[in-house]
Order: structure tokens, then sequence, then C-alpha cells
């Protein structure tokens, strides 16, 4: 038989396996962790991107600890070896799982050379890591706790609404709902009162959700998917009560949770959730385009941006697959890839660079390539030494840039930046729609 006919034959004869983007079952990555070529992709921003290396590293968690097992690379192979039973769980296995911010910094790295899924793959570990009765860490079992009991993050009995204040416009019933998250309701109120203010001032009516709760980004994102789907299928039903075309948040968590994350629990597509999920930059450019906000008042600052992984390489839309893998890892049908190519970049900066006076100085890592702060998706609770070297590894580079405030796009970012800022830094941190508020003519904040 000669090499072609072989290799013919062998494509036949090679049988197919189920394949399935469902992080419920961690066998279904198991192609990927074993195809994992430690390329460090994943680690690395592209040296095309990058010219020196004192911005070169994607990965918060490799950084912080200079050992691969905290890398993406590391983690496959754990899984791999946990998935054939060679590993057993301990507590210095559930630090490398979990302390990482699931920034997808990895994923879209790894994607640009093999199309392997690893930021779901590290979703899948920590969902083995709670079936097998293991995880989350202590600090997060007690948030979910706390969100089972009273509804938010910090077991809060006070209102989630005394952020509100008697200057911002309520409706009763409207077309669009506004969802603050528990940080900006709780801890960060400025940031829900900017935001509705600049809904306000966009003349988008909205309203709040009936019995308005936490979204469960922490539940999901330790792995604990029974009680982030319960929450899930909650908070969805009560948005499609509403009869409400739109759900406007201004927490990169929150919107990663609803436009990606509810679909994956509820095996849905994005687009069939019944409502459009927008973050506040998306609601405020569209009524920038359609000339209902005007961003006319000078801002003289230089400012520099930080991308929030949930409104960056985290949220494109999610639509399951099931398939086949075959010969050479080829799947069938084929399967659109999860990028990071949604990224709320370019609007951002449209709006930002259309405010008089206000000059957007770059960062080197910038758009996908952007290194996580390392404050969400649990990691504080239970690390909070990474969400602090993160943040402040972060801020380095963001005033090496010479502007005088770094821009967000998520309360969990601002309050990560703001605990390791140095109180006589004269650098301030700031959220979106503080500045755009600004522009709009209105003070919102400290900014
Ligand atoms: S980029 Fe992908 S293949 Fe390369 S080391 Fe990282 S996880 Fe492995």
């Amino acid at each position: 038989m000669s090499v072609i006919d072989k290799i013919h034959q062998d494509r036949f004869d090679t049988p197919k396996t189920p394949f399935a983007l469902d992080i419920e079952d961690l066998s279904n990555f198991e192609y990927d962790m074993q195809h994992c070529i430690k390329c460090k992709g994943c680690y690395w921003v592209d040296h095309t991107y990058m010219p020196g290396m004192e911005n070169a590293v994607r990965c918060p968690s490799n950084l912080w600890k200079e050992f691969d097992s905290y890398g993406a690379f590391g983690k496959m192979r754990i899984g791999l070896h946990l998935l054939n039973g060679e590993l057993e769980w301990s507590d210095h296995l559930l630090e490398l799982i979990y302390a990482d911010p699931l920034c997808g910094a990895c994923d879209v790295g790894c994607k640009r050379n093999l199309d392997l899924e690893t930021g779901l793959t590290l979703e899948a570990l920590r969902v083995k890591a709670v079936q097998d009765g293991a995880g989350p860490m202590p600090g997060q079992k007690k948030v979910i706790a706390n969100i089972r009991e009273t509804g938010n993050i910090y077991g809060a009995s006070a209102s989630r609404h005394s952020w509100m204040t008697e200057e911002i416009r309520v409706a009763e019933k409207a077309d669009t709902v506004y969802f603050p998250g528990c940080l900006s309701s709780y801890q960060k109120k400025e940031l829900a009162q900017s935001t509705a203010m600049l809904l306000n001032r966009s003349g988008i009516d909205f309203m709040l959700l009936p019995e308005e709760s936490c979204c469960g980004n922490v539940a999901f994102s330790v792995g604990d998917i029974a009680a982030a789907r319960e929450i899930a299928m909650k908070n969805v039903e009560k948005m499609r009560n509403t009869g409400a075309k739109t759900l406007v948040v201004s927490c990169a968590e929150c919107y990663r949770m609803w436009k990606v994350d509810y679909p994956k629990l509820l095996k849905i597509r994005t687009a069939d959730l019944g409502f459009e999920v927008k973050h506040i930059i998306e609601a405020a450019h569209d009524a920038w385009q359609e000339g209902k906000l005007s961003l006319r008042n000078p801002v003289n600052l230089q400012i520099t941006y930080h991308d929030s992984c949930g409104v960056s390489r985290l949220c494109d839309d999610w639509e399951p697959y099931e398939g086949e893998r075959g010969w050479m890892g080829t799947i069938e049908p084929g399967l659109t890839r999860r990028r990071g190519r949604q990224g709320l970049y370019q609007i951002t900066r449209e709006l930002l660079e259309n405010i008089p006076g206000l000059e957007l100085k770059e960062m080197q890592r910038t758009r996908e390539n952007a290194l996580c702060c390392a404050g969400g998706r649990g990691t504080s609770f239970d690390f909070p030494e990474l969400s602090a070297f993160s943040a402040t590894e972060r801020l380095r580079e963001a005033e090496s840039t010479g502007a005088e405030v770094l821009v967000t796009a998520c309360p969990w970012c601002v309050s990560n930046f703001d605990s390791v800022k140095p109180e006589e830094d004269p650098f301030e941190i700031a959220d979106i729609a503080q500045i755009l508020l600004k522009a709009a003519g209105q003070e919102g904040g400290t900014v």
C-alpha cells in the first residue's frame, strides 16, 4: 500500500469520538490537554506585538509564581493526570487550580497557534474539583453561601438599591433594565450612580430588575455549576418576565455572566436569551451614534484604558456545540472558535477619542493582550496576594504611559486597583461611566 493510500485509509479507519463544548465533563477536553505542546503562547504576548520584555507576559498567575504548574500549560497536564486517575486532590493542587483569575489571556494566546480550548478546559477543571468534593476554596464557599442566604456576595441585609439618589430617574416599566451587580450596589456605589445618570443623560428610560440579586459570577467561576445554574434560571426568568428588550450592566463580570455563561449554563445560544445584554459602553455608544448622548464637554485628562477581561476577550457570544472528533483531531461539523473577537475594543476607544481635551495613551498590553488585574472570578476572596500582585504590575504599566488616570469598565478592576494604589500617588482610577458622564456635562464621581 502506498503512503498516500495509507493516509487515506487512516483517515477513514480512525474511530470518531464524541466531542462537546461542555465544561461539566472534563473528558470533553482530553484531546486539548493531550495536545498542549508547551509552546507557552498562553504565557507570552506574541513578540510581533511586544517591543521588549518589560510587559511581555499575559498570564497573571504564572507571572506571580514563576512556576509552570500555575500556567495553562501546567494545568493542561494536571487535568490529564486527574482525568486518568493518576493524581489526587490536595490543598496544593487546589491552589494551583484556583489561584487563577480565568482571564482568558491563555485562551486567545493558545488559539493563535493551535485551536485548543484552553479557557474551557480550565473552567472544566474547576467543575471537576467541585464534582469530586474538593473545591472550591473556603472563601469562595462562604461567598456562595452568602448569595444563597442574602442574594448578594457580602451577606449584607441592607437594600441593594441604597446607591440610588433623588436625581436619578428610574421608571416603573421600561424597555431597558439596568443591573448594577453586587459590587456597585454595596461598595462602589458611585459607579452605579454614574451609570444610571449616564442612562438618564442618554435618554434611555430604565427600570430595575424586580427582586434583584447577585448574577452568580463567583459560583460559576469556581465551578459550582449547580448553584450557578439555579441563579441563572431565576435571573433569566425574572428578566424575561419584565418584557424588557435590553439588559444594561456596568460590571464586566456581570456582562460576561449574562451574555456568555448564562447561555452556557442553560445550554442555549446567546441569541436565544430573549433579550439583548449590553454593557454601558455599548448603550452609550449607541446613544452617541444616534445623537442622543452628547460628549462635548471637555475632559482635560491624559488617560490610559484597561480592557477588563469580561468586556474584551471573554465576551464572544455562546453557542452550544456537539460533534465528533476524528482523524488528526479534525471535528465535524465545523466549529466557529471563540477568539475574543467580539470584545468592546474599538467602540470604547471611539467614545474616548471623541471627547474633547481627552488624550488616550495606550499601554503595551492592550485589547485581547491586556494583563488582567486578577481581581475577579472569585480570585480575590482566597488569593488576595495574587490580586494585589497583578493589579500592581498593571498599575506600573499604566503609569509608565505618562497618563494621569487609569480608566476601566468594571467595578472589580476599579476596586482592585484602588486597593493597591498608594494614597500619596496622584495617579487616579476611574470607571468609563464616570468619564463619559463628565464629557456629557455632569459630575458623577471623583474624577
Ligand atoms: S499556548 Fe496552548 S499549546 Fe501552547 S503551552 Fe499554552 S496551552 Fe499549551
